[in-house]
C-alpha cells in the first residue's frame, strides 16, 4: 500500500505478465479449514500472483512481502505460535475462496479477511512495501486500526522493533480506512517496511541479511504484545462472528492496498 504522502502510482507492467492466475491450493486453505487453533497468528504476505504491489528498483513488492512473510512465520512458529500464511506462493490470493465480489481487489481483501476468521487467529500481521513520488520519504512504518487499543500495542511494538532495526524513529500510525486490519477480530497490523522509492531502503529491502533482522524483530514484538495485551479469548470473539455478515466496501472503493 501507499502509505503517506504520495499519489496513487502504479507502474505499468508490474502488476501483469506474470503468468496465469494459479488457484491458492494445498496447505493454506487446507490448514485454515480443517484445524481452528486458539493461539494462531495469520502472517498476510501482501499481493500475489497478477498483482505484483508496488514496484521499482529492482524490487517487486509481492516478492519482498513474500519472502518477510516467511522468515516471520518461521520465528514466530519457533516462539511456539501456531501460524497461518494467507498465500505461502506467488497466488492470487483473490482466488482463494468463492466470492461474487465485482472486482479482483475487492475479493483479495475479503478473502484475506476471510482467512483470518476462519483461523480464528489472534493476531494479524500483513506485511506490504511502500513507495511514494517524494524519493526522502523512508523507513518502516506500521499501521493499525485508530479505534483498536489491543491493536496499537501490537503496532506500537513492532514499530518499535522495525525502528531499532532501521534506525529510524516512526511512531505506528492509527488509520481507519485499511480494510484488513479494520475489520478483523482480533489485534492487527499493516506493516510496511521501507520505501522502495528511497535509495537507502530500496538496498535494504534487497538485502536478506536485513530482511532477516527485521523478520525475526518483527516477530519477537508481536509475540511479546500478543502475549502481554489484554486480548479477548478468540472464541469469544468468534463466536459473535458466527452469523457474520460481510462487512460493506461501500467507502472502501477508493482504497487502493499498495
Ligand atoms: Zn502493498
Amino acid at each position: 500500500m501507499r502509505a503517506r504522502r504520495a499519489a496513487f502510482m502504479r507502474i505499468a507492467g508490474c502488476s501483469a505478465g506474470l503468468g496465469l492466475l494459479s488457484l491458492v491450493t494445498g496447505s493454506p486453505v487446507a490448514a485454515a479449514e480443517s484445524d481452528s487453533p486458539a493461539r494462531a497468528i495469520v502472517v498476510d504476505a501482501g499481493h500475489g500472483g497478477i498483482d505484483g504491489g508496488a514496484c521499482g528498483a529492482g524490487i517487486v513488492e509481492k516478492t519482498v512481502t513474500l519472502d518477510v512473510a516467511g522468515r516471520v512465520a518461521h520465528a514466530l512458529a519457533a516462539d511456539g505460535w501456531q501460524v497461518r500464511m494467507t498465500r505461502e506462493g506467488d497466488t492470487d490470493v483473490s482466488r482463494l475462496y468463492e466470492s461474487n465480489l465485482p472486482t479482483r481487489h475487492k475479493r483479495d481483501l475479503q478473502n484475506r479477511l476471510d482467512f483470518v476468521r476462519i483461523t480464528r487467529a489472534v493476531g494479524v500481521i500483513s506485511i506490504h512495501v511502500n513507495s511514494s513520488t517524494n524519493s526522502r520519504d523512508r523507513g518502516p512504518l506500521v499501521f493499525y486500526d485508530v479505534h483498536s487499543e489491543p491493536g496499537r500495542q501490537l503496532a506500537q511494538g513492532v514499530q518499535n522493533a522495525l525502528n531499532g532495526v532501521a534506525g529510524s524513529t516512526q511512531r505506528a500510525v492509527g488509520r481507519r480506512n485499511l480494510f484488513l486490519i479494520r475489520h478483523a477480530p482480533c489485534p492487527a497490523i499493516l506493516v510496511e517496511l521501507g520505501f522502495l522509492t528511497n535509495a537507502s531502503d530500496a538496498a535494504r529491502l534487497k538485502d536478506p541479511h536485513y530482511l532477516q533482522r527485521a523478520a525475526l524483530a518483527m516477530a519477537d514484538a508481536a509475540s511479546h504484545a500478543l502475549q502481554m495485551a489484554a486480548i479477548p479469548p478468540p472464541y469469544q470473539r468468534h463466536a459473535e462472528a458466527v452469523d457474520w455478515v460481510k462487512p460493506s466496501f461501500g467507502t472502501f472503493d477508493k482504497i487502493r492496498v499498495q
